[in-house]
């Protein structure tokens, strides 16, 4: 899909106005500054066109190192999306902190919509013709709390964003994209270090200095890996508030980039909610996914036993991933990742025949029917996958399969199949 990006200070109304693209309440419209939300991109869809919205308005920094903090998200937005929208609080006019965002936004060189919001009567119409100052083009009056102007914005937005986002439009059968996650200091620079084999400087990000590369060319196996968005690893953001939205919004940007994920874990500290949700994020991209344990030169055996219970209760739900032990600092194992990569990155791409996805559906709905229920017992007409990465399939049903039988069904695709390393989907469509 292609991904639009909301962009502004804080106290603009971004919120308000994804609340009002969404059409529903749930980007939380929180007067308090600080707040922190964990959803950074959602499904957004306007006159039948479908497009992903990145919505960077989930943490509003303090005011100390507010334009660095607010450049930073607008950067990561901006790196992952096909068009921007910039959001200014036309009452309140231009502030500095805008013009930081207007400076970040004119070297992007990604098409740039202007709302001019807080308008909210006709009368005060000249104030958004002030933002032509921008020099980003004409400002759309908008009402985000009261949604005046706010169909002609997005009838606007519509004709900038393109059909397909510029990432699912990059060229097939080159290296395969590679996004590297995990929570800091798991090792993921230390990862790419090693791999590259060569220690790289990392060098402080100044306004305005060269942009390192976003992406990396990486040999490991004898292939060429792209780790897609490895700007945001080794540029070092140093911020004291928000870190966690920064890091949510990088692993966003780098799964909408990639087809298979590399979470790392640290082995010497207990699993966190922030390894799951990150873990969450990937199933939620559909993306294939490999587990990686770090640091496992510093594993002893307690803490060993610790970890293998860990990941019996906490990560049972991707027990389909594969997993390697690796040591980012010796190096060990690292070789071991590019198997699992391939067999994520094969299973992600399985097509199963629609025969034989028919005839397994036959034997286990004639071994294991489903239960009637009221009595009715809802049957399967046919089968059908309807797309891969991940594997997608929809069952036609004359009623509603109960959710403990269509789990039990996916369980026994993966018996079936493996689909080792990649989340599948399975659908339904009931037909009366
Ligand atoms: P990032 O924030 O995920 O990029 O993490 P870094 O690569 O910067 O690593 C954080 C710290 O963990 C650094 O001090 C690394 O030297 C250390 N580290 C990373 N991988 C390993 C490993 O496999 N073993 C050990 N002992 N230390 C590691």
């Amino acid at each position: 899909l292609p991904v639009l990006a909301i962009v502004g200070r804080p106290n603009v109304g971004k919120s308000a106005l994804v609340n009002r693209i969404l059409g529903r309440r749930e980007a939380v419209v929180e007067d308090t500054p600080g707040v922190t939300r964990d959803r950074v991109t959602y499904k957004a869809e306007w006159n039948d066109k479908k497009f992903t919205l990145v919505d960077t308005g989930g943490w509003e920094p303090d005011a100390s190192g507010i334009n660095a903090s607010v450049a930073a998200q607008a950067e990561v937005a901006v790196d992952l999306a096909d068009a921007v929208l910039f959001v200014v609080d036309a009452i309140t006019g231009i502030t500095a902190t805008d013009e930081f965002v207007v400076k970040m936004l004119r070297r992007s060189k990604k098409p740039v919509i202007v709302a001019a919001n807080k308008i909210d009567d006709a009368r005060q119409e000249p104030e958004a013709a002030a933002l032509w100052s921008l020099g980003l083009g004409q400002p759309w009056p908008v009402s985000a709390l009261h949604g005046r102007g706010v169909a002609d914005l997005l009838d606007h937005v519509l004709t900038v964003l393109p059909e397909v986002s510029a990432v699912a439009k990059q060229e097939f059968g080159g290296p395969r994209r590679v996004a590297l996650l995990g929570r800091p200091n798991v090792g993921k620079s230390s990862l790419l270090n090693k791999a590259a084999r060569e220690e790289r400087v990392v060098v402080n990000e100044l306004a305005g200095t060269t942009r390192d590369p976003i992406d990396e060319q990486i040999e490991l196996g004898g292939k060429v890996w792209r780790f897609v968005d490895t700007a945001g690893i080794r540029r070092r953001v140093h911020l004291q508030q928000g870190a966690d939205f920064y890091a949510s919004l990088r692993t966003a940007a780098a799964l909408e980039k990639a087809e298979v994920a590399v979470v790392l874990i640290d082995v010497t500290e207990p699993l966190s909610e922030q390894d799951v949700r990150i873990i969450d994020l990937v199933l939620e991209s559909g993306r294939a996914l490999v587990l990686a344990f770090n640091k496992w030169d510093l594993l002893d055996d307690d803490r060993r036993r610790y970890l293998e219970r860990e990941i019996e209760q906490d990560l049972h739900h991707v027990a389909w991933a594969p997993r390697v032990n690796i040591s980012a600092r010796t190096g060990r194992h690292l070789e071991k990742l590019v198997p699992a990569l391939e067999v994520a990155l094969e299973s992600w791409d399985t097509r199963i025949p629609t025969g034989k996805l028919n005839a397994f559906v036959a034997e286990l709905t004639a071994e294991h029917p489903h239960p009637v229920r009221g009595g009715k017992q809802p049957r399967i007409l046919f089968a059908t996958q309807a797309s891969t990465r991940p594997p997608t399939f929809v069952l036609f049903t004359t009623g509603f399969l109960d959710p403990q039988y269509r789990r039990f069904i996916t369980r026994r695709l993966r018996e079936v199949w493996g689909f080792e390393g990649t989340p599948i989907v399975v659908n339904m469509r009931v037909r009366e």
